[in-house]
This record gives C-alpha cells, sequence and structure tokens, in this order.
C-alpha cells in the first residue's frame, strides 16, 4: 500500500481524498496556489506545498510543478480529485515516466475517452446503445447537413474534446446548422484548445443516467448501480439521486452488466462513469465515459456503503477488489444538492468572505465541504462551496430530509443556490420523480425570493 499521496486538488474533493486517506493511514501531501494558503485541506494534510498563484493555470494545472512537489515530498501516487487535471492523460503519462502511481485508469484509456467521438465508436463496437450521429469529428459544413439530415433535426453539435457542459449547441434545421458548427468550434478552441465537433441526434427533455463502475488490475469489474442527474441548469448538474426513481431492479442488472462488459472490452481500470441519456419511453444512449471520481460519488457511497475513494486508492495500489457484483447491494435512497455561492435568481457568482456557516447535522446527513466562518470563496475558482447529502429509507424519506436540512442551512456573507434547492424541492414534479434535463426551464423567469425565506442564505 501506498505510504504517502499527494493530492493535485484543493476544496471539498481534496478533503475528500485526505479523510479517506487518514482512515487507510496514509500519509498526505496538500498542494496549492498562493489563493489557498488559509484552506482546510492545506491544514489536514501532512505535509503541504505551494505550486503557484492563484490563476488554475499556473498552479492547479501546472503539471511540473505538481511532479516536482511529489518528488520533494516522496509522495508515491497522486489522486487528482475531479475537474483541474483528473482527465490528464499527460499528468498520467507523466507520473508513469516518474514512477509515481497515478490514481485513475490507465493513460490509454483517458485518451480513448477524453475524444468523445473515438469514445462513442470504441463503445457502440463494445455493445453499448448509442444515439445516431456522426462516426467521427466533422470536416466541413457540407458533411455535417448531409449526416444531420441522415438522423433528422434536432442535431446537437458536441466538442470532441468537450466537458463541463461547454461547446454544445443544439440545431433545429439546417438553417442554423452552419453558425452553430462555427460557435460550437470555436467555443471548444478556446475552452480545450481542440476545435473538433462532432453531431448526435439531441434528444428532447431526457433524463441524465449515469453509472459508476470500478475496475481493478485483475480483469474485475463491478458496478455501483445508477446516479440520475437530471436536474440541470446549462448542462452542469444541479441536483444527483441514486437510486433513479425511472428504473427497475430489471433495468438497473441489464444496464449495470452491459456497462461492465463495455469497459472490460477496453481494460477500464479504477472508478469511471459511464453517461447515458434515457428517452421517454426508457431507452438507453451512451453519452461519455468520465474517466475519474465524480462530483457525486456520495449518493453511490451511501446506497451501496462503498467507499469509493478507498476502492480508488485500493486499486491502484494493485489490490483487488474485496467484493463481487453480487455482493453490492443497495439500500434506500439518497440526494445530494450541490450547494454554489451564487446568486439563486440570476446565477450570478457571489463569492467573498462568509461569515456565518452551518449545516445541521441529524439522522442521514453529510456535508462534504471546505466552507466554514470567515473563510474566503475564491473568484478564481469553481463555485462549489458544499455538498448536502442526505439518505432516507426511501425517497420521499431523504426529500424530506434534505428540506430540513437546506431550511436550517446559515451561510452569511455571501449568497448561495439554497433558495433555488428548496424551489425545486418543493416542486410536485420533483416529489413525482418525473425529472427530465429540461426541469430547471420552468425556473428561467423565477420572480425573485418567490416562496423561500432569504435567510436560509
Ligand atoms: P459534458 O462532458 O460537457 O458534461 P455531456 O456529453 O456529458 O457533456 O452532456 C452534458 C449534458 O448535455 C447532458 O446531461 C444533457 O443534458 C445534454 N446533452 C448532451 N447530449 C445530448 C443529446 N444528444 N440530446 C439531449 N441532450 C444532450
Amino acid at each position: 500500500m501506498f505510504k504517502k499521496i499527494l493530492i493535485a486538488n484543493r476544496g471539498e474533493i481534496a478533503l475528500r481524498v485526505i479523510i479517506a486517506c487518514r482512515e487507510l493511514g496514509i500519509k498526505t501531501v496538500a498542494v496549492y496556489s498562493e489563493a489557498d494558503e488559509n484552506s482546510l485541506h492545506v491544514r489536514f494534510a501532512d505535509e503541504d506545498v505551494c505550486i503557484g498563484p492563484a490563476r488554475s493555470a499556473d498552479s492547479y494545472l501546472n503539471v511540473p510543478a505538481i511532479i516536482s512537489a511529489a518528488e520533494i515530498t516522496g509522495a508515491d501516487a497522486i489522486h487528482p480529485g475531479y475537474g483541474f487535471l483528473s482527465e490528464s492523460a499527460y499528468l498520467a503519462e507523466v507520473c508513469e515516466a516518474c514512477h509515481i502511481r497515478f490514481i485513475g485508469p490507465d493513460p490509454n484509456v483517458i485518451k480513448l475517452m477524453g475524444d468523445k467521438s473515438r469514445a462513442r465508436r470504441a463503445m457502440k463496437k463494445a455493445g453499448l446503445p448509442m444515439l445516431p450521429g456522426s462516426d467521427g469529428p466533422i470536416d466541413g459544413e457540407e458533411k455535417a447537413l448531409k449526416i444531420a439530415k441522415e438522423i433528422g433535426y434536432p442535431v446537437i453539435v458536441k466538442a470532441v474534446a468537450g466537458g463541463g457542459g461547454r461547446g454544445m449547441r443544439v440545431v433545429r434545421s439546417a438553417s442554423e446548422l452552419g453558425n452553430a458548427l462555427r460557435t460550437a468550434q470555436r467555443e471548444a478552441e478556446a475552452a480545450f484548445g481542440n476545435g473538433s465537433v462532432y453531431i448526435e441526434k439531441y434528444l428532447e427533455n431526457p433524463r441524465h443516467i449515469e453509472f459508476q463502475i470500478l475496475g481493478d488490475h485483475h480483469g474485475n469489474v463491478v458496478h455501483l448501480g445508477e446516479r440520475e442527474c437530471s436536474i440541470q441548469r446549462r448542462h452542469q448538474k444541479l441536483v444527483e439521486e441514486s437510486p433513479s426513481p425511472a428504473l427497475t431492479d430489471k433495468v438497473r442488472r441489464k444496464m449495470g452488466s452491459l456497462v461492465v462488459d463495455a469497459a472490460r472490452a477496453v481494460q477500464y481500470t479504477n472508478a469511471g462513469t459511464f453517461e447515458f441519456l434515457m428517452d421517454g419511453e426508457g431507452k438507453f444512449y451512451f453519452m461519455e465515459a468520465n474517466t475519474r471520481l465524480q462530483v457525486e460519488h456520495p449518493v453511490t457511497e451511501w446506497v451501496t456503503g462503498i467507499d469509493i475513494v478507498k476502492e480508488q486508492i485500493r486499486i491502484a495500489a494493485g489490490e483487488r477488489l474485496s467484493f463481487k457484483q453480487s455482493e453490492v447491494t443497495f439500500s434506500g435512497h439518497s440526494i445530494e444538492c450541490r450547494i454554489n455561492a451564487e446568486d439563486p435568481d440570476t446565477f450570478a457568482p457571489s463569492p467573498g468572505v462568509i461569515h456565518a456557516f452551518s449545516v445541521p447535522g441529524g439522522p442521514g446527513v453529510r456535508v462534504d465541504t471546505f466552507a466554514h466562518a470567515e473563510c474566503t470563496v475564491s473568484p478564481y475558482y469553481d463555485s462549489m462551496i458544499a455538498k448536502i447529502i442526505v439518505h432516507g429509507r426511501d425517497r420521499a424519506e431523504a426529500i424530506a430530509r434534505m428540506r430540513r436540512t437546506l431550511e436550517m442551512t446559515v451561510v452569511e456573507g455571501i449568497k448561495t443556490s439554497v433558495p433555488l434547492h428548496l424551489r425545486i424541492l418543493a416542486e410536485k414534479d420533483f416529489a413525482a420523480g418525473k425529472l427530465s434535463t429540461g426541469f430547471m426551464d420552468r425556473f428561467a423567469t423565477a420572480p425573485k425570493g418567490s416562496s423561500v425565506s432569504e435567510k436560509t442564505a
């Protein structure tokens, strides 16, 4: 087993990895930017190294600085968390060359899945159901028009290197396609340094359902069931839950085993998430695979009792999975709300100093956060300040638990999305499990303050 792990990340996920390491008796190294000197992940790590100025490109994305920090401190593995370098095949390769274990899949698998168009082809070959679309990147308007005509409008233009909902354009008619293509290419070039795009059929109001898998280096692959992440704004998840209210045991078993077979086909190791869209008839279509830990992993941990971060570490150290598929059982219902530092009505970012921070505990509540009173929410990084996760015997209990937790949450000094979450939970459709990626459209013009007390955030 590793003696020391460097965590190439910040915020709640750096803390989450430290928690797993402490429980496993592994020492930790925090890296931090000049803006994060006083952060909890620095305080709780055994050692810490400053890797550069606040700007991510100069610090958390700085591979030479991170590798040097690992070498100076003698870390034998790097956990990348999510975001930043978590899906960087380059970091994984440099780690390999420097004899530092990268806690994630093999660089070749990261590369394959990081090219969403190649991933589509590979996963189709491996037996996953696919939306009709282009077989590879699109290299001209004429070809795009031809493919779009074949599959039928609406279509969606997506960045091959996409992530975080960027570089995507929905196209409803041929006259819009040329423009959409150029905008998506430009956006993708700016965001990912790669302007390649592909086309697939656009589904109206689907559900987003994803499967969590774990694979070891001895050929064992298991799935840990699904998460439903249909509550999104601008293709970014806001609320996630497990199980999905739309899945039966039979469908879970069938989809789970398809995903496990597909993962095996590419010799997938470590943790991964296979994302699907589900249409109104219950049909699934593969969208992409994320080769890292996901923000929403806690809901899966809670219904399965499996600590995904510890499993990632054990797998990277060469251990066998300690359980079989038949030993993975699901209990109760778990929901996560992502609490962002933003105006709940306009969604404008709201960085600043938090003066008071309190989330009630009580049965079935887990809070993953870096926030505390007098901490600073930096404008340089992602706006998520906390994840509130609840578990109940059933979905209704989980919803009631989340509502009372949010109602009693106090964050003073900055605005947060807590009131928005309360509005979501109060919707009849949410209670009825009638979810879709179009769910949030109803809040587009929500009146200020509506039914929720401003006191809570
Ligand atoms: P990213 O990697 O940027 O997160 P994804 O491919 O995972 O992009 O898609 C993110 C979200 O975009 C999905 O959850 C869904 O809401 C929407 N989306 C993507 N592709 C389609 C599609 N073909 N039809 C309808 N919605 C889509």
